[in-house]
């Protein structure tokens, strides 16, 4: 069976829409939904923000 949610960080719950790292709101469907990914220890990291402006200020 194919897991089309795969490519997510297994710290990020699938089920529930994900949250803007940077002001905890909740991200549905937002044209300006952000996702950052990065790689720590070998494994693929990301976070979600709502938009360009909380990317910018959480500062990575
Ligand atoms: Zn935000």
């Amino acid at each position: 069976m194919v897991d089309p949610t795969s490519d997510l960080g297994e710290d990020v719950d699938e089920s529930d829409a994900p949250a803007c790292a940077n002001c905890d709101e909740p991200i549905l469907q937002s044209p300006t939904h952000r996702v950052v990914t990065w790689v720590e220890d070998g494994a693929v990291r990301h976070r979600h923000f709502c938009s360009e402006e909380c990317r910018e200020e959480f500062g990575e």
